[in-house]
């Protein structure tokens, strides 16, 4: 009988999950998975009245409502393709796939025409919380045709963290919007993570302070306007002792060589294509590639000297290095949302920044109180072109920056690098001197490549015949 509410594909860790959160939502949910040992593994460990394992497609196929809903929680790339093209023949027109995975914008965009054109919806969702956020609630990120997606929507809004009764899912945008703020919700995501990982070289280096104390520092500032996950979990971290049974934290005992899945990467190739300045995004993931770099780093540390710097700093030390993080993270949301407002426009998405920063206040990595304020920086003015220009975040850039300049001092001075406080300062001065330098380069394209120039004190393109003087 045609009674499952949903079909996912595909039984690792996501899938499962997301198909036991349905399940526990009173849908029912119909599972299957390429290699049939998975999807017998999940039935067996999670047994579940709404949950039903299905061991061949047509089946599983057969067992859906229509129009029927396929949810593909599967590997990105050429294994979603494969999967589509193999459900394609099995699918009645006004059907529905929906991709969860962490797909590239542009394939979805790309497979959302090629369906369209064989009468099949395409959605491509994205989901952020991991493990625990697909069980009991992940921030979910819808995008596809907006007339289809009653279709999906109370589905995915129950599964969804909520906050209240908000629930933490809303319909992002045509075709390929929905992976794209996925995408740049994972940019930023590592922004936020490197300007912690600096915060804490600053504390330990400059401040000189133990896990215990750095522990300590975390929870206070997680109980203010700082309050986020990845605040709270940091806390947790330097607290944690050795699984070895070793004296001393397991956070010491971690190889320094961070890994990475690609999403931030996308994010900064893409915002090179768009001409937006994501520098923090970029900054963090060149820190990451510098941080495998275990032998050369070794012998650069053993090659280049270490400046000698050994002021002390006192308590309040602590308290710029907050007021440092909560401007630079400004700046790490100006850049992101920034290359929303960009895409909006380039893909026609009309995308609603505010809404997208209320999704992230629960169920994913980057959820923090700061997002009520971009969501009310973007009520205010829906039309703000940088963040940095609501009057809230004006205030504490204005109030936070001499903070901001003294750590970035400090860390110098004393060899420590902070790529993204430099670049978070950086991006503010670029924004706010008066010259930055364009005039000369403008200078330089016009002698060597007669590129012309604009004039300060008349309209018009102009070209010089420079005085070759050189050689
Ligand atoms: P995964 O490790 O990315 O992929 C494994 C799943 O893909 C298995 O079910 C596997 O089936 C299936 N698969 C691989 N190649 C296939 C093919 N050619 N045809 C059919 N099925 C194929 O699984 P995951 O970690 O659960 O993630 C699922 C998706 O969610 C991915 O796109 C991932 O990037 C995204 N995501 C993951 C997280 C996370 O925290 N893990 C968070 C957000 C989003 P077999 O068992 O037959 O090999």
């Amino acid at each position: 009988m045609a009674d499952m509410d949903i079909g996912i594909i595909g039984m690792a860790v996501m899938g499962s999950n997301l198909a036991l959160n349905m399940a526990d939502h009173g849908f029912k949910v119909a599972a299957y998975n390429r290699t049939a040992s998975l999807t017998k593994e999940v039935m067996e460990k999670t047994p579940h009245k709404n949950l039903q394992g299905f061991y061949d497609l047509a089946e599983f196929l057969h067992s859906l409502k229509s129009p029927r809903r396929v949810m593909l929680m599967i590997k990105a790339g050429k294994p979603v393709d494969s999967v589509i093209d193999e459900l394609i023949p099995q699918l009645d027109k006004g059907d529905i796939i929906i991709d969860g995975g962490n797909s590239f914008f542009e394939d979805t965009i790309r497979r959302y025409k090629y369906l369209q054109e064989k009468g099949i919806n395409y959605f491509g969702v994205g989901i952020s919380g991991g493990e625990k956020g697909a069980r009991f609630g992940p921030s979910i990120m819808p995008g596809g045709n907006k007339d289809e997606y009653k279709h999906v929507q109370p589905i995915l809004e129950a599964i969804s963290a909520h906050v209240g009764e908000e629930p933490c899912c809303t319909y992002i945008g045509d075709n390929g919007a929905g992976h794209y703020v996925k995408m740049v919700h994972n940019g930023i995501e590592y922004a936020d993570m490197q300007l912690i990982a600096e915060t804490y070289l600053l504390l330990r280096h400059v401040g000189g302070f133990d896990n215990k104390k750095l522990s300590q520092i975390f929870h206070d500032w997680n109980k203010g306007e700082l309050h986020s996950y990845l605040i709270g979990i940091t806390a947790d971290i330097f607290a944690e002792n050795d699984e070895n049974g070793q004296p001393g934290q397991l956070v010491d005992k971690i190889l320094d060589s961070a890994g990475q899945k690609g999403t931030g990467r996308w994010t900064s190739i893409q915002s090179l294509k768009q001409g937006v300045d994501i520098s923090m995004i970029t900054a963090a993931c060149n820190t990451r590639v510098l941080s495998n770099l275990l032998e050369e780093r070794k012998k650069a540390a053993s090659e280049i000297t270490a400046p000698v710097y050994d002021d002390k700093v006192g308590e309040d030390f602590i308290e710029e290095v907050r007021k440092s993080l909560y401007a630079a993270k400004i700046i790490a949301y100006a850049q992101g949302f920034s290359l929303y407002n960009s895409a909006s426009e380039k893909y026609g998405w009309h995308l609603d920044f505010g809404k997208i920063a209320s999704i992230f206040r629960a169920g994913c990595i980057i959820q923090a109180e700061f997002l009520n304020k971009i969501t009310e920086a973007y009520k205010k003015n829906k039309n703000l072109t940088n963040l940095m220009f609501d009057e809230f975040f004006l205030n504490n850039i204005n109030e936070n920056q001499s903070s901001l300049r003294n750590i970035i001092c400090l860390a110098i001075r004393k060899g420590i690098p902070i790529p993204a406080f430099s670049s978070a300062l950086q991006y503010i001065d670029a924004h706010r001197s008066p010259q930055i330098g364009a005039n000369l380069i403008q200078a330089q394209r016009d002698y060597f490549g007669a590129h012309t120039y604009a004039r300060i004190d008349k309209d018009g393109v102009f070209h010089h015949k420079w005085q070759e003087h050189y050689n």
